[in-house]
């Protein structure tokens, strides 16, 4: 097994680990990004054509350098982004890559272990994600092969009769996907969340709902305010509508669209301690630097409090100079 030895190892080359690559390469310290699939791999399994609900200059790395070609960028045109910009900067990132372990040692510092090696690092950013788990309704029915719990796309479903369970932007989004390309689809949403129009508890963003209530309206999508998915089979789904009646459907396809859960496996085992955080959980950290109660190991990203990309963008800029200045003041 190769070993490296590093000032900063970065977990994750989403927008927070490639913002903090950035940071690190201006700052001048010997870093690398450890990443377990692609770079950028949680916007690589956005659906295929999405456009993003930020704006460019939430998203951009360097102001004023992504120019989609209508006000928002696609899923494409983003990825192409970061992909350009972590070429263009020569960044360090080894990709398909897992971290399996973090091991604090004496008297400071990680040995960090990937499936294909130990690096030797004086300080670790976690920059995770929070899409390791996506979440499950638990119901029966719910392993068989036509039920997913992410979205890519709608061809395979043209003409077949396909039910989406969810309630936030990414559920209405594939239900809008699938009713778009002529699926015969159902979108099964708590009321609440139907009724929900607060952007800051993930409402179904206005450009989402406009299109999904004209294709209510037209009669080419079902509205199905439910309280229980009560069985998948082969060919049908049992739901449970408000009114407690069941109805029986035909289905070839389950999506089933509900959230996702970052995995603290990493970070427990080291000793950094998992708090609840209204539905998610996230690390406990100091709010102005993001370090952990562990020297040393710091946290960016999805799965702190900062969450959406804008978030993840900023707060590396911000606490990659801080760690630099720690390193300088410890030699
Ligand atoms: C369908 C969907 C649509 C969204 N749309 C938007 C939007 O329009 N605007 C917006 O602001 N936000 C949006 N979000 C949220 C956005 O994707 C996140 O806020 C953003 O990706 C956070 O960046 P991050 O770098 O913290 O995490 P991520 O982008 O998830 O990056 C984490 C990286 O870490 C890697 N990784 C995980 N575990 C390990 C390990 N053990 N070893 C090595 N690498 C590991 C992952 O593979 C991943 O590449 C959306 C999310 C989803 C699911």
């Amino acid at each position: 097994m190769a070993t490296e030895t590093l000032d900063l190892l970065i977990i994750g080359a989403g927008p927070a680990g490639l913002s903090a690559a950035d940071a690190a390469a201006r700052e001048g310290l010997n870093y690398l990004v450890v990443e377990q699939g692609l770079i950028a791999n949680t916007i690589y399994q956005y659906p295929v054509g999405r456009t993003v609900f930020s704006t460019p200059n939430e998203l951009e790395l360097r102001a004023g350098a992504l120019q989609p070609c209508r006000e928002k960028p696609t899923r494409e045109e983003l990825l192409s982004y970061y992909v350009q910009f972590a070429l263009r900067e020569g960044l360090r990132i080894n990709t398909e890559e897992p971290v399996t372990r973090i091991e604090p040692i004496e008297p400071e510092g990680f040995n960090v272990h990937t499936t294909k090696a130990v690096y030797q690092t004086a300080r670790v950013l976690v920059a995770f994600g929070a899409m390791a788990y996506p979440r499950r309704l638990n119901v029966p029915g719910e392993d068989l092969p036509k039920v997913q719990h992410r979205f890519t796309e709608p061809y395979p479903y043209v003409r077949k009769d396909v039910l989406v369970v969810g309630g936030g932007n990414s559920a209405a989004e594939a239900t809008l996907f699938l009713a778009d390309e002529g699926a015969r689809t159902t979108f099964a949403i708590w009321r609440m969340d139907w009724e929900n129009r607060d952007p800051k508890m993930n409402a179904i963003k206005p450009w989402v709902r406009g299109p999904l209530e004209a294709h209510i309206a037209a009669g080419r999508l079902r509205l199905m305010l439910f309280t229980e998915l009560e069985e998948i089979t082969e060919d049908a789904v049992r739901i449970k509508q408000e009114d407690g009646r069941g109805v029986t459907l035909a289905n070839d396809a389950v999506f089933i669209l509900i959230g996702a859960d970052a995995d603290f496996t990493l970070l427990r085992e080291v000793g950094v301690e998992i708090v609840p955080a209204g539905l998610n959980q996230v690390p406990v950290y100091d709010p102005d630097t993001f370090e952990t109660r562990v020297p040393g190991l710091y946290v960016a990203g999805h799965f702190t409090h900062a969450r959406h990309i804008k978030q993840a963008i900023e707060v590396p800029r911000r606490i990659v100079p801080l760690i630099a200045q720690s390193l300088r003041a410890s030699v």
